[in-house]
């Protein structure tokens, strides 16, 4: 560990930080100090932490009764660290460090940083807040930033008598200091690790106070915003108290404040006590609000508190374990949200974003969940769909193996046993082990550090695994070779369920007749069906449980990206869908039907109309195009879907001139609004994006906000598209630009002119918007089917500009336009046929 040089010295650990910070907003600086008790290990002459844009004074040391003066300090831009020496040697044992220094409110949105919002009566309002996973502490205050080294900390914020300040603990002190501004001192915090450590200052207010098991729990949001708070307190108040029953263990804090902020780099961050989110997920009028957005407030916030306690309480090592905290506050949010709302079937809302992972991961330039971790950027690259997503989707499969009640057992021992300190991935294993007495590492292990996935073929009572990969290796891959899988296998004819570990090539089943494999849906693999098998089985369609159908269909997709099967397969297998009102299955369909309409030549667009009609036309009549009161949230998602489908793919006059009718009516809200403005806005009549810019602007919710900013995306005005692009340059907020951009991309006329308009900006893009974050743009990318040779300029381009700490993402990005590109190339000269026979199915 100590041959990394971005590892700080094990032998200086902080104890406790006693810190005071002014900020001043209007100068967008502030100065500090910070008192710092230390542990040496050994007498030493230097001390080395982190530090970068600071200025700071050399330090004063008390050990005991001698006091040590250092030199200034010597900062080193690479590591980001400062390096104070003294005169003599400091003794080993107790001693206390003073720090003195000033620093810039930057417009990073990391760090300690400056944001801007206005009120509804058009005032400009000023904040300062902090962002600092991964390792930008070190921006505001000097500081040991690494997650092992946890301390206490004590701060106290002095700021300008109007404004609120908020930070990880309740205050304990607020006083005037005569000169217009207030010094608000907070309760020390548990020990933790300082990418957790949070401030917030600004014209806010909050919501009265919600005790919860005895943790008093407040929304916090800019002024006005107060009728927006309802859904998340709710939310919070659900998932406090999911999580303090499911842990075993009390909250660790001494209060709850989920606070709103107008500029926000990520979607939110789990601040001990003071959790910040962007405003889009946490504040929220219901009553306009579709079902998917009021479900992703709910899913921010349980994944947030979750990790109070994985995250907070309990703390990766190094940065090479942040998928124990992400994978895991990822399985943890759809736990408990599946509590929340039942209804929501959320295990099976979870199918889309688990298919995303499987396209990546069955990419040669995947990564393992897990690997070394030298550098803050290597980190940074870290935060992306595997150790989210493929990371809870192993999770998933592991409980569902292990046993509910066995596996929270396990997760008990691990949180109980490794509170307040740090952790390595194997003492996750070992807690789980003891819970459940199975090989529980040797199984996990195939999973975490090796990439990719098998795929398992089934044939009479065996099972086979092999590498599943979307194309030819061409070079080095980093798909792994053998997992050991569990496979639950179901027979469609006595309902007998069978467990088999797959660790070899090859393992036998005892299952007889029609099986499922793969059953309940929860396995991180895909299955492949010998013909007569998959006949049978499609046969019997209808007595799949629904995420087994889901996952049939995801097969069956992936399946024709490698070239095994075609769009007939997968759209066939749609009509057999009429009845079911199952969004994440039809979620494949939309993928598949959309994937034709980039690809199909002209002169077979009537085609494409007719099988869309010919597949979505009787689920629409069947529940009819307004929604009904009362009706399930999951009737609702799927009128959404296929009205969407049949308004953009078949132009279906009823469904353009409904939606017309309530977008003129400026009726858009509820499960249907994203569809109405897509359905919309294809129809590229002059005038509606002036009208959805109007829209922005008056929205009264940030839900509407983005979605008027994302209109334009879908949008059949080339020249109204382009022009978006240099509002991303000058009057969005860079929180937003990147995904826009990216959105504006995937723009089916007119996706290249924008990449190529993007790109030209790219040096402007990369300054300007959050560091890091034009990966999210390069996002955009894999939907550029036009040609090989448009492919290539696009790769051509990123592989010259790459992003810091997020090329390997862009890689798969790149890897993902070609499997979409080959996908062209073979099907377009016999999509139109196919899509003929589907549309005149019986
Ligand atoms: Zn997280």
């Amino acid at each position: 560990m100590t041959t990394n040089p971005y590892r700080l010295s094990p032998d200086v650990r902080p104890v406790a930080y006693r810190l005071h910070l002014e900020p001043n907003l209007e100068s967008a600086t502030f100065a500090g100090t910070v008192e710092i008790d230390l542990d040496l290990a050994t007498a030493s002459s230097a001390i080395t932490l982190h530090a970068i844009e600071l200025d700071v004074e050399p330090a004063e040391l008390v050990a005991g009764s001698a006091t040590f003066v250092s030199s200034s300090p010597t900062f080193d831009a690479t590591y980001e660290t400062a390096t104070f020496t003294f005169a003599s040697e400091i003794p080993a044992g107790r001693s206390t460090m003073l720090l003195r220094f000033t620093g810039i409110l930057n417009d990073q949105l990391h760090g300690f940083y400056r944001s801007t919002f206005t009120d509804d009566a058009g005032v400009e309002h000023v904040i300062a807040t902090t962002q600092f996973e991964a390792t930008d502490a070190r921006r505001a205050f000097p500081c040991f930033d690494e997650p092992s080294l946890k301390a206490t900390y004590q701060t106290t914020l002095v700021i300008p008598e109007h404004l609120e300040a908020y930070s990880n603990t309740a205050v304990i002190a607020d006083v005037a200091t005569g000169d217009g501004r207030r010094s608000v001192t907070f309760a020390e915090t548990m020990i933790m690790s300082t990418y957790l450590v949070a401030f917030v200052v600004g014209p806010f207010e909050a919501t009265a106070v919600t005790m919860v098991r005895g943790v008093p729990v407040r929304i916090v949001y800019p002024v006005g915003k107060g009728h927006l708070c309802a859904w998340a307190m709710e939310a919070a108040v659900h998932a406090l108290e999911f999580f303090t029953d499911y842990f075993a263990i009390a909250y660790p804090g001494d209060k709850v404040d989920l606070v709103a902020i107008p500029d926000f780099a990520a979607g939110a961050m789990e601040n001990l006590g003071c959790v910040t989110f962007r405003e889009t997920e946490l504040l929220i009028d219901p009553a306009t609000a579709s079902t998917a957005e009021l479900e992703r407030v709910a899913l921010v916030i349980n994944h947030e508190l979750a990790h109070m306690w994985f995250g907070d309480l309990v703390t990766m090592g190094w940065w090479e374990g942040i998928w124990l905290n992400e994978a895991f506050a990822t399985f943890m949010e759809s736990i408990c949200t599946d509590h929340f709302r039942p209804e929501w079937k959320k295990w099976v809302g979870f199918n889309p974003s688990r298919d995303m992972a499987f396209t990546v991961d069955g990419q040669h330039s995947t990564r393992p969940i897990e690997y070394e971790v030298i550098s803050p950027n290597d980190c940074r690259g870290m935060f992306d769909i595997l150790t989210y997503v493929k990371g809870c989707s192993i999770l998933r499969m592991l409980e569902q193996f292990l046993g509910e009640e066995t596996f929270r057992d396990g997760i008990r021992i691990y949180l109980k046993r490794h509170a307040y300190a740090n952790t390595v991935t194997a003492d996750l294993w070992a807690a789980l082990e003891e819970a459940s007495s199975l090989p529980v590492g040797q199984i996990m292990d195939t999973w975490i550090y090796q990439g990719g996935y098998p795929l398992i073929s089934v044939e009479d009572g065996v099972l086979t695994q092999q590498p599943f990969a979307y194309a030819e290796s061409t070079g080095t891959s980093a798909i792994g070779s053998i997992w050991q899988v569990p496979v639950l296998i179901r027979s469609l004819d006595d309902d007998a369920t069978e467990t088999v570990v797959v660790s070899g090539e090859n393992a036998t089943y005892a299952t007889s007749g029609a099986a499922i494999i793969n059953a309940g849906g929860s396995g991180f693999y895909r299955t492949r069906y010998s013909s007569a098998r998959l006949a049978t089985i499609a046969a019997r369609l209808t007595e799949l449980d629904e995420l087994e159908r889901a996952v049939l269909l995801s097969d069956t997709w992936a399946s024709v990206l490698v070239g095994q099967s075609s769009f007939e397969d997968v759209l066939t297998l749609a009509l057999g869908l009429a009845d079911l009102d199952e969004p994440a299955t039809w979620t494949v369909v939309a993928t598949a039907l959309r994937m034709a309409n980039r690809i199909v030549v002209d002169a077979d667009r009537p085609a494409l109309a007719a099988a869309t009609q010919r597949i979505c036309g009787p689920v629409l009549a069947r529940l009819g195009v307004a929604p009904i009161t009362g009706e399930s949230h999951q009737a609702a998602e799927l009128r959404a879907i296929v009205l969407d489908l049949l308004g953009v793919l078949a132009e279906d006059p009823a469904v353009i001139s409904y939606a017309t009718q309530r977008f003129d009516a400026s009726d858009v809200s509820g499960d249907l609004a994203d569809a109405i403005v897509g359905v919309v806005m294809n129809l590229g009549r002059p005038g509606d994006l002036a009208t959805c810019e109007a829209r922005r602007q008056a929205a009264s919710n940030p839900q509407d906000e983005q979605r008027w900013l994302f209109a334009g995306a879908r949008s059949a005005d080339a020249d109204g598209v382009l022009a978006l692009v240099d509002r991303c340059f000058t009057d969005v907020r860079t929180q937003d630009a990147p995904y826009l951009l990216a959105a504006l991309i995937r723009n089916r006329l007119v996706g290249v002119d924008v990449w190529r308009a993007a790109t030209a900006r790219w040096a402007e893009a990369n300054a300007k918007f959050p560091h890091g974050s034009t990966v999210a743009v390069a996002a955009g990318v894999t939907t550029i089917v036009e040609s090989a040779e448009v492919a290539q300029e696009v790769r051509a381009f990123h592989e010259a500009n790459p992003v810091e700490a997020g090329q390997r993402q862009v890689e798969q990005f790149l890897d993902l336009l070609d499997l979409h590109v080959s996908l062209a190339a073979r099907t377009r000269g016999v999509l139109g046929e196919q899509l003929a026979a589907i549309a005149t199915r019986a």
